[in-house]
């Protein structure tokens, strides 16, 4: 298994964040970090010399592949049905934060967000429930798998009250260490498992079976607003795992960028709320 932990190098926005790690002992990203594409060789196939790119856990990322529309699509879609366009800054923004308020989602439809994604198996699974949105994922029955897992930082304990979710747990420094190699070590022998019925001549899509949830995979996503909205809503929230969450941060981060006025009216009426929820 690839040793370099990438991931790890804390940027300056999470030293000056003494947020960056939550109750669920899990180190969040600043998801405001832009920073350059990693180069591996596959990543490099991937590259666009400009794209805005997050990192998300020890080797994941998010980069914003394309971008189409904007507040202004909104508005314009919404006004077509007066045949009007902007009615000005101030007007604009009441606009959206009134389609905001009152659910209309049509016009929001009109911006669209493509995304390149890396990502633990058991985060794409999670994430691939969410149908409104367009995918495309890498295929390891054409490629080979590479040396990448996603080894957390710190383990969690079941959590009694919700058993679907985790909780800090008392685990000591010595016993995130153990965890963390034991986790290492599943990999490292899956990984070589892996390895060995290739080199029996066994395919890749045969072979690929003795790999654990934990590997990388890599896929594109596109979704309008609405559609990210609806994403970022249910990743976002308490009960989404903490592992998606940082991957659903990092998706509202570009949706803020790209999108502030709606960004700000979702805050409002739709995450306040849900938060309340
Ligand atoms: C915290 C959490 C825990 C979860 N736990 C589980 C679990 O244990 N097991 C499990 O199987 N899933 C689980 N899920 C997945 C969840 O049930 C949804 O499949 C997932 O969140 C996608 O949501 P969505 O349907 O709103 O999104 P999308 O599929 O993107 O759909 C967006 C919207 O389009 C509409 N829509 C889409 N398809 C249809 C349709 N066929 N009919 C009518 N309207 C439609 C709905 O309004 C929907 O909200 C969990 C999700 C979360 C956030």
């Amino acid at each position: 298994m690839n040793e370099a932990r990438s991931g790890q190098q804390v940027s300056k926005t999470e030293e000056d964040d003494p947020t960056a790690t939550k109750p669920d002992g899990v180190e969040r990203r600043a998801p405001a970090t832009v920073q350059p594409l990693p180069a591996t060789e596959r990543e490099a196939d991937f590259a666009q010399p400009e794209a805005d790119l997050i990192h998300v856990l020890d080797r994941g990322f998010v980069r914003l592949v394309d971008f189409l529309g904007g507040d202004m699509a909104v508005v314009e879609a919404a006004r077509v049905s007066f045949g009007q366009g902007s009615k000005g800054e101030e007007r604009d923004r009441r606009l959206i934060d009134y389609l905001m308020r009152h659910e209309h989602g049509t016009p929001f439809e009109m911006a669209v967000f493509k995304f390149h994604v890396k990502a633990p198996v058991f985060v794409a699974r999670q994430w691939f429930r969410h149908r409104v949105g367009s995918y495309n994922e890498i295929s390891y029955r054409y490629v080979e798998v590479t040396d990448e897992f996603y080894v957390p930082d710190r383990l969690r304990a079941q959590d009694t009250k919700n058993k679907q979710s985790s909780v800090r747990g008392a685990f000591t420094e010595e016993e995130h260490a153990r965890g963390r190699a034991l986790i290492e070590e599943a990999y490292r022998a899956c990984y070589a498992r892996y390895q060995e019925l290739l080199a029996m001549g066994v395919a890749r899509e045969l072979a690929r079976i003795v790999l654990p949830v934990g590997m990388y995979t890599q896929f594109y996503v596109a979704y309008n607003a609405r559609s990210l909205m609806n994403f970022i809503r249910l990743r976002t929230g308490e009960g989404a795992q903490s592992e998606i969450r940082l991957y659903a941060e990092a998706l509202a981060e570009f949706f803020r960028r790209r999108m502030p006025w709606t960004y700000e009216a979702f805050a409002r009426y739709v995450l306040a709320r849900s938060d309340k929820a």
